[in-house]
């Protein structure tokens, strides 16, 4: 069978099933046989109810009286019931699950497996999974005896929009000897057995036992990262390909622009910059990351970059993500490199005077221009376009590459420089972004005062934030406050920018209060922020708009409303907007509830180091999630884990050989599956 058919053309999916798992990204063969269970349930030790002990138990029963009511703060959802069998009943309770009050179909046998246990001085099964129960089905008939069952160790999927696990659980079992004439996807390695992505999918789809669901599923994930990082050795092949002009280092001029700087190159700075000008001498296109904390100093050593580009009679461009970040950029730049005879220019949508700039950039008189990404996607026209800076994002994808490629003279590639404050944990950095060099400016410079960082309970804000924030104002400082929502939305109890701003001019009568959020128009943000910028405000609510870049040295304090809902790197970001300036910062993590605050907020209170967070949070989250907020979502990883870094060297190793003595050409989809990874980008 083809996997590349699409899923109607397997036995049991209808046309309006096809519909419903095409619109869960779910189009082919294939990608049914890759939704891979979320987990398992251990089905071989059935108990009757009235036999039951405390621990953890499989019960098979119908449930009755199901009804969801809500704690005191409407925070938690407590749906409850009772389980029945031919022995006796038991109540079950689920928290903040309120999807189960409509599981389940009236008259039908569950499979419920949990915990059984006294909770307020009642004996119930807490939070278990339920799966339903089919008599027919072969898998669950073995029944050993009537008292101690046995039916194996079952899969469990997730539902996908209408698509429910069990469904899965059937569409899969049916295509079951479909699965298992699946050809192979890789090379045949010298130390691998042959058939064995059939035997892994099987594994995973119906193991014995959690061992072999494992193994099923190293092997899926070896495939996985075999075909990442072959996308990326492909890239990199087809980046030395091009040719780009040589940008010749000289001494005399690089002496020049570090001698205006008021301050001394950090020792990363320096190895960066000069792994940067070497690049720029070559013919081959230089295809760059520079990595290194919020606040480590990545603009000064692209400036100087670009002073090598522009000294060798080239044109430069910035992008920034966002045009706010991007009038900043022109700004520090221009204070750089005016006094050095360099014409810089910004273009962003509301740039005047646009058709006469655009001239002016065509035939060559402006030498570096800033703006957003729009730069390179609109009909912008440059006379010789050979150098390519690119802020807080993480990469140039193809697509981009080739769109650079039509800006530029003569078909000369230009030279890539990407800068990110995410830092890429070194095994994503073996294999997504293999194609790329990676320079990490592993420090701030000396001086700066580690932000001081605090989590506290909403209800503790009076005592705790108030005064602090009191403080802050007094001594002529400004706050950020940052709330997830625009305006408040009745069913969740979120925090909004619009509520908190009204709370706060209540709190902090004498003092100036705006805000800011993402639906506002660009100018209008522009505005706000500009305001914020000259101290014209003291307290900016805002929604993560300002994430990223924006630099106010003058802000000290920085409050999160609902830490708990932000990610990690996100949090990191939005704390760097603070301790940019000469005065100790200060961030305070705002949480809701009573619960013990998370991993990920104590970490966050505990360190200052992007590059620390990365690790921690790739441990924390799935790769395919962090990956994802690197990268929009473009990529979505099924499998692979990226903390087995043996699985990773040994897929590296494969890949070497394969460039080595093979090629795509004898692996028809090989070269189709890796083509979307190949593609991978942020800009579109
Ligand atoms: P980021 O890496 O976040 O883009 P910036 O380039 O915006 O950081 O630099 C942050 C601030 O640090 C700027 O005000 C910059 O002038 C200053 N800076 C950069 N390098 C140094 C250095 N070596 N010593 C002192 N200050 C520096
Ligand atoms: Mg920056």
């Amino acid at each position: 069978m083809n996997l590349e058919e699409g899923v109607e053309s397997l036995k049991g999916i209808g046309k309006k099933t096809a519909e419903s798992l095409r619109k869960g990204g779910i189009k082919t063969v294939r990608d049914l046989f890759y939704y891979l269970p979320r987990s398992y349930e251990n089905f071989q030790n059935l108990t009757k109810i009235a036999n039951l002990k405390p621990g953890k138990v499989v019960i098979k029963g119908q449930i009755e009286n199901l009804n969801t009511h809500y704690g005191r703060s409407r925070r938690l959802a407590v749906t409850e019931g009772v389980i029945k069998d031919d022995t006796a009943s038991v109540r079950v309770v689920w928290f903040n699950q309120s999807y189960r009050a409509k599981q389940f179909q009236k008259g039908k046998t569950y499979l419920f497996s949990g915990n059984f246990e006294l909770k307020y001085g009642r004996l119930q099964l807490t939070s278990p999974s339920a799966t339903l129960y089919e008599e027919e089905s072969d898998g669950l008939k073995n029944a050993i005896r009537p008292e101690k069952e046995n039916l194996g160790f079952q899969p469990i999927y997730s539902a996908k929009l209408a698509i429910k696990p069990d469904q899965f659980k059937k569409f899969i079992k049916t295509a079951k000897p479909e699965i298992a004439r699946v050809p192979d996807l890789l090379p045949k390695a010298s130390n691998l057995k042959p058939n064995l992505r059939s035997e892994s999918l099987l594994k995973v789809h119906f193991p014995k036992d959690q061992k072999e669901a494992d193994e099923g599923r190293k092997y899926l994930a070896y495939e996985e990262i075999f075909e990442l990082i072959l996308a990326a050795r492909l890239n990199r092949e087809e980046n030395q390909k091009l040719k780009s002009e040589k940008l010749p280092f000289k001494a005399k001029n690089t002496k020049e622009i570090i001698s205006t700087l008021p301050f001394t190159l950090t020792p990363g700075q320096k190895r960066a910059t000069w792994d940067i000008l070497q690049d720029l001498e070559k013919p081959v296109p230089m295809n760059r990351l520079l990595q290194g904390d919020v606040g480590s100093g990545k603009t000064v050593v692209a400036a100087i970059a670009a002073y090598q580009a522009i000294k060798a009679g080239a044109q430069v461009a910035l992008l920034a993500p966002t045009s706010i970040l991007a009038s900043q950029h022109v700004e520090s730049l221009d204070t750089l490199l005016k006094p050095l005879g360099v014409k810089t220019a910004l273009l962003i949508g509301s740039t005047k005077n646009k058709a006469e700039l655009k001239k002016h950039i065509k035939s060559g008189d402006v030498n570096l221009v800033v703006g957003t990404h729009a730069i390179i996607t609109d009909d912008t026209e440059f006379n010789n376009l050979a150098f390519c800076i690119i802020d807080e994002q993480h990469r140039f994808g193809v697509a981009q590459r080739q769109k650079l490629l039509l800006k530029s003279k003569d078909g000369l590639a230009p030279h890539l420089l990407s800068m990110t404050a995410t830092p890429i944990p070194r095994s994503l950095e073996l294999t997504i972004f293999g194609d790329l060099e990676v320079s990490t400016i592993p420090e701030p410079p000396k001086g700066r005062m580690p932000i001081k960082t605090k989590i506290i309970r909403e209800m503790d804000q009076t005592e705790f934030l108030y005064p602090k924030v009191k403080e802050e104002i007094k001594n002529g400082r400004q706050v950020y406050w940052i709330c997830k929502a625009i305006e408040d939305n009745p069913k969740e109890e979120t925090v909004s920018v619009k509520k908190q701003a009204e709370k706060l001019a209540k709190i902090f009568p004498k003092s100036k209060i705006d805000f800011l959020h993402g639906r506002m128009k660009p100018a209008e943000k522009d505005e706000k922020m500009l305001k914020f910028q000259s101290g014209k405000i003291d307290i900016l609510v805002s929604t993560t708009v300002v994430e990223v870049g924006v630099n106010v040295p003058n802000a000290t304090l920085m409050v999160i409303m609902d830490a708990e809902g932000f990610g990690l790197a996100q949090l990191h970001q939005l704390r760097g907007r603070v301790g940019r300036g000469e005065h100790q910062s200060f961030c305070f993590l705002v949480k809701s509830g009573e619960e013990p605050p998370s991993r990920r907020l104590r970490e966050l209170e505990k360190s200052t180091s992007g590059f620390y967070l990365a690790e921690v949070d790739l441990k924390i989250r799935g790769p395919g999630e962090i990956y994802g907020s690197l990268q929009s979502g473009v990529l979505d990883l099924r499998i692979a884990t990226f903390s087995d870094t043996a699985l990773i060297r040994a897929a590296s190793k494969q890949v070497n050989e394969f460039m080595k003595n093979d090629s795509l050409e004898n692996y028809p989809e090989l070269a189709h599956t890796i083509k979307k990874y190949q593609q991978l980008t942020t800009l579109n």
